[in-house]
């Protein structure tokens, strides 16, 4: 484990796969973390309540992480609703666009996270943001690459006259690799935990339980998690 960083990080938290392997990243690694989810009218709240239960089962699993984990943030941002019509907001069918991007896309939605996470991380006394963004991501989504965020954080850090750095530990992982990541920083049981608590499925589904975790088995989000599952276990 590496020596403790003094820092104060605010972990992009959205209850997700990606989300919380960045989230065991950071408590194991800065002296303080704190969290902050987005609710972004949603089409399914269950993200949302994941991410209390996630917390509640990452303090009572890792003592060492607990005393570090503190606040949890979670602010609106309905108003992405009013700006995107897109099927994760409004009851409308995935699929792909000839742009090659889902229609579940949401333009520069990451640039509107990290912009409110920053100006909370600002009054937080935070001064890194972490993040689980991906260019490895099958999508392809522009607000996810690696010059984006790294232009992100220069502007974030001009504009507030601060450092604010912006890490994304998942930035060149497979999905394979980050289930990897995460076993790695909190063993089997970090990784049992991640199958049973965290939501990825697009429809939010929790009743149906595979091996990788709950979901519809067929939408693309469940789609890349099982992949990456089974890539991950092949692997090993
Ligand atoms: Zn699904």
């Amino acid at each position: 484990m590496p020596d403790t960083d003094p820092r104060t990080a605010l972990v992009l938290f959205s209850g997700g796969q990606d989300s919380t392997a960045c989230l065991a990243w950071a408590l194991a690694r800065y002296a303080r973390v704190e969290t902050v989810g987005f609710d972004y009218g949603q089409r399914h709240r269950i993200e949302l309540d994941c991410r209390q239960t996630l917390r509640a089962e990452l303090l009572s699993a890792f003592p060492p992480w607990a005393a570090r984990l503190g606040d949890d943030h979670l602010l609106d941002l309905r108003l992405l609703g009013q700006i995107a019509d897109t099927a994760l907001t409004r009851e409308r069918a995935i699929e792909v666009e000839a742009n090659g991007l889902p229609n579940t896309f949401v333009p520069g939605r990451n640039l509107l996270f990290l912009t409110h996470a920053a100006a909370l991380a600002y009054r937080r006394g935070a001064s890194v943001l972490v993040g689980g963004m991906c260019e490895t991501d099958y999508s392809g989504y522009p607000d996810c690459r690696d010059n984006t965020l790294k232009a992100m954080q220069v502007a974030l850090s001009l504009g507030l006259d601060s450092p604010m750095v912006v890490e994304t530990p998942l930035m060149w992982l497979s999905k394979a690799q980050t289930w990897g990541l995460s076993e790695r920083l909190g063993g089997r049981l970090l990784t049992d935990l991640i199958i049973e608590h965290t939501h990825t499925c697009y429809l939010g589904e929790r009743g149906l339980r595979h091996a990788w975790g709950r979901g519809c088995g067929a939408c693309p989000a469940c789609r890349l998690r099982a992949d990456g599952f089974a890539a991950w276990r092949a692997a090993r």
